[in-house]
């Protein structure tokens, strides 16, 4: 059976690369009619971001990555937060203990700071010296009893940790640490070995994740060994990069899933299909073709994972954005820029322009007009905010007229009783003007740019009253 598991840490924002690595494992889950799991890894109790779980699994169901199992649904093989596992990790390195292969470390911090100090001094990696596999078992007994600090280290034995790894293929890289920790001395056990103790228990068969943990893969192979457990199939996934070679810096707000929904507004689809662009493990990949999440599923392919790295290309993404627009239901996309101009349109903007109605209208003049747009941002800070804000000041107009040739030509608009271009091109023949011209002050006035939409298409939008306060507002 399939299983596998998205199991992301809760230290804050969802990271895009994240979302990548639960968007390969959904498809995978589901080409083989296989299970996908969310498990909340936290037991690195110092990064702890509290809420940020329930958000990430929110996140999920955004996308459209629904999970089978998971904290909030639940499911036979919870649960899935690893701090409520606390007595399956205990019992799990009590196991090791009595079988030898692990055993109490009771080296001080300040010890280990020594170490670690001599060997950066060294230009060595830090390495434990594996002081304490010598401390006797009686010995050692007897320190716990008595309440000494310790934690549960692991004996690695650097050699033969080849494993293979369906994408990358034969690997042994491997940072030598020594003996690594598996409890520690908070009784938190650490990320290796609750990461193997659940693959097992959840009976996940395929771990699926970032490359960056293909050089930690040796000592969870250590660890399945020790244990006598079979390790499930490993698949590293290459990493997003800027350029091919820089990896994306977390102080990139573009490197977080939030940038792309809530700030910029793309639909996520679109983002999905971004984090594919290289057609990296989709059979008969067209690029610049929008693909369903059902689509990706049947074309998906594990076996066509390539190993070169993601390279971010805003370009395409703006791409995938238009072409979600086009093919995204009415209904979706009025809740979707609904929910956005919510967040992000200004203060003090007329409620009457955050009506359904309203939007509907906005977006039906878009797509009639063949216009489009990538992201929902552009509805407020783009090309199409003037459907939600007027001008806001005559700085535009002024680039092309001087003070009085515009003011003329707003109080002779003023006076039209009817805004179409007949009546544009009487004020121009009253100013002596040419038609042209006085098109583009209009066109201004009205959205504060001389590009955009047709002006017989502006006046079908904008009611009269409406053109006449947008104008008589620049006057002022
Ligand atoms: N908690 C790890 C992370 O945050 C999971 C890595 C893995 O999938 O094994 O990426």
């Amino acid at each position: 059976d399939v299983r596998v598991r998205f199991a992301p840490s809760p230290t804050g924002r969802l990271h895009l690369g994240s979302l990548r690595t639960a968007l390969f494992n959904y498809l995978f889950a589901r080409k083989h009619g296989g299970a996908f799991i969310l498990r909340i890894e936290d037991t690195d109790r110092s990064r702890l971001v509290p809420g940020c779980a329930e958000k990430f699994e929110e996140t999920l169901g955004t996308f459209g990555l629904k999970r089978d199992e998971s904290p909030m649904v639940g499911g036979a093989f919870g649960p899935y937060t690893q701090s409520e596992r606390g007595a399956i990790y205990a019992q799990h390195s009590e196991r090791l203990l009595d079988s030898g292969h692990c055993y109490r470390c009771f080296c001080s911090s300040e010890r280990l700071d020594i170490l670690r100090k001599g060997a950066l001094r060294a230009g060595e990696l830090p390495r434990y010296d594996n002081r304490c596999r010598s401390v006797s078992k009686a010995e050692s007994d007897e320190r716990a009893r008595n309440g000494e600090a310790f934690v549960v280290r692991f004996k690695f034995d650097k050699q033969n940790v080849a494993f293979h790894d369906l994408v990358y293929g034969s690997n042994n890289q491997i940072a030598d640490e020594g003996d690594f920790v598996v409890m520690k001395s908070d009784g938190f056990p650490t990320y290796h070995f609750a990461n193997v103790v659940d693959d097992r228990l959840m009976a996940i068969s395929h771990v699926i994740r970032g490359a960056e943990w293909l050089a930690s893969t040796p000592k969870h192979v250590k660890l399945y060994e020790a244990f006598e457990w079979t390790p499930p199939n490993f698949v590293h996934l290459p990493l997003i990069t800027r350029d091919g070679k820089k990896k994306l810096s977390k102080r990139d707000a573009d490197a977080y899933v939030a940038y792309y929904i809530e700030e910029r507004g793309y639909l996520p689809v679109a983002v999905l299909n971004f984090l594919l662009r290289n057609g990296s493990g989709i059979s008969g990949f067209q690029p610049g073709n929008l693909y369903s999440l059902d689509e990706l599923i049947q074309r998906f392919d594990v076996n066509l994972i390539g190993t070169r790295d993601f390279m971010m290309d805003r370009s395409a993404l703006d791409t995938y954005g238009r072409l979600a627009f086009r093919s995204t239901h009415r209904e979706t996309l009025l809740q979707n820029v609904a929910k956005h101009l919510k967040t992000h349109a200004s203060a003090d903007i007329d409620p009457a322009l955050l009506e359904p109605a309203y939007i509907q209208r906005v977006i039906d003049f878009i797509s009639s007009n063949e216009e489009n747009f990538a992201a929902f941002d552009e509805l407020v800070t783009g090309d199409f905010s003037f459907f939600f804000g007027r001008p806001s000041s005559a700085a535009k107009l002024l680039e092309r007229f001087d003070a009085t040739t515009a003011l003329t030509i707003c109080d002779a608009l003023l006076e039209l009783e009817r805004f179409d271009i007949a009546g544009v091109k009487a004020v121009a023949k009253q100013l002596k003007m040419k038609p042209k011209e006085v098109m583009a002050a209009t066109r201004c006035a009205l959205i504060d740019s001389f590009k955009g939409p047709p002006l017989s298409e502006l006046f079908g939008f904008f009611s009269d009253d409406e053109c006449r306060t947008r104008i008589q507002f620049l006057k002022e």
